[in-house]
């Protein structure tokens, strides 16, 4: 983000596929391929980063597995998000959303139901497909300056880009913070969610570190690079999403007034020391432990023939069995909402993928809790599960036995 080279590697998490590399059976027999897994500070800007970055093409162009709308609570935040942003920024009826990276459109129909024309970007052909589906109109490409311009040429220029889950993705933000401004109106806003690192650290949440997060972000770094390209954050939200992330908005520079809670959340990084070398390293000797923790417990569980099963497979679930060595003699299987994902093996592990149903049929003693961000929603779930004597394992922070 800076071009600085003075980069402290902070946390090794070692080598592993990638995260949604989910295998068929026929691809069994082929090699998975490991990429290294490490995350650095950059000491000038405070931009945590990856050490090294798999291609996008190998990450995003194979039948690429995630949807976003598998669970309630994702789908409440989403349509949340469109009526809040639509008030907050006193949006006018046929205002322009564009959204990048906007997988199955679970965010654009909610902008759509308010009254909004839309348009979503995304280069996973399968995820495009579904959207489409749902009568999102939706362009099937990495989001670039060319994109940006058929858009431009098709409906005009947006009042709102969003890109949710998507920044931390990218590898060169510089052109793709050029590229939105092409984009918008004047007084047109980029709204941009992700993960909050100051809660990854504070929470243990390692496993939320895989090779499609290139950035972890925190303001002190984006107030700069913003403006760089002109522009401002006007104004910041936090929300508890995906273990706690926070909703930057940004305008160009002069066009919105800068709000109190963008100046507060530096001050609370600053207080906190969340870029310093102390927490880091404090940080990823918690990560160890916590892994020692769990490793200890699943396999004297297993020592004392109980049988353990995965609860959905979300990508940072692939971090934390693959970082933990945890494959098919630990866990009997994993069971999973996507039918992207169902009857497939994970990467690295290869522990079969099954429908969420085999949990009550095979009724293992412990379901350890791989999406502990939803472990509510799907603990309530399970009601059926525990009542016949189920137990529960959530991993993050630490791991513990909920019964
Ligand atoms: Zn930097």
């Amino acid at each position: 983000m800076c071009a600085s080279t003075r980069l402290h590697r902070f946390l090794d998490l070692g080598f592993t596929p990638p995260s949604d590399q989910f295998r068929r059976k026929d691809q069994l027999r082929e090699p998975d391929v490991h990429y290294p897994l490490q995350v650095m500070m950059c000491e000038d800007c405070g931009l945590a980063q990856l050490g090294h970055v798999v291609s996008p093409e190998i990450l995003y162009r194979n039948d690429y597995p995630y949807e976003s709308s598998t669970t309630q609570a994702g789908r409440t935040h989403w349509s949340g998000f469109a009526s809040s942003v639509a008030e907050r920024l006193k949006m006018a009826p046929n205002d322009l959303v564009v959204d990048i990276g906007s997988n199955v459109g679970v965010l654009l129909a909610a902008f759509r139901g308010a009254g909004f024309r839309v348009q979503g970007v995304d280069p996973a052909a399968n995820i495009v497909m579904l959207a489409r589906a749902n009568g999102i109109d939706t362009l099937c490409d990495f989001f670039n300056e060319d994109a940006a311009a058929a858009i431009v040429r098709e409906k005009g220029r947006a009042a709102v880009v969003t890109a949710t889950n998507v920044f931390a993705h990218v590898d060169d933000l510089h052109a793709l913070v050029a590229s939105v401004q092409s984009l918008l109106l004047d007084r047109g806003v980029f709204i941009v969610e992700a993960p909050y690192f100051p809660n990854l650290i504070r929470r243990n949440e390692y496993d939320t570190i895989y090779h499609e997060h290139l950035s972890y972000l925190s303001m002190r770094p984006l107030v700069p690079f913003f403006a760089q390209h002109g522009m401002e954050i006007f104004d910041v939200e936090e929300s508890d999403i995906h273990g706690g992330s926070f909703r930057i908005f940004a305008a160009r520079a002069g066009q919105r007034e800068v709000s109190r809670q963008v100046h507060d959340l530096l001050a609370s990084e600053a207080r906190l020391h969340i870029h310093s070398r102390e927490t880091l390293d404090a940080f990823a000797q918690g990560v160890r432990s916590s892994k020692q923790e769990l490793v200890w417990l699943l396999h004297s569980l297993r020592h004392e023939g109980k049988r353990i099963a995965g609860v959905s497979a979300p990508a940072k679930g692939m971090t934390l069995l693959n970082y933990c060595g945890i494959d098919g003699d630990v866990l009997d299987f994993v069971t999973e909402k996507s039918q992207l994902k169902i009857g497939r093996y994970t990467p690295g592990g290869h522990i079969p993928v099954l429908p969420d149903s085999e949990l009550l049929l095979r009724q293992p003693d412990f379901a350890l809790l791989l999406a502990w961000n939803f472990a509510d929603e799907i603990m309530g779930n399970l009601d059926e599960y525990r009542k016949r004597g189920g137990k529960f394992i959530v991993p993050i922070p630490r791991p513990r036995i909920v019964d």
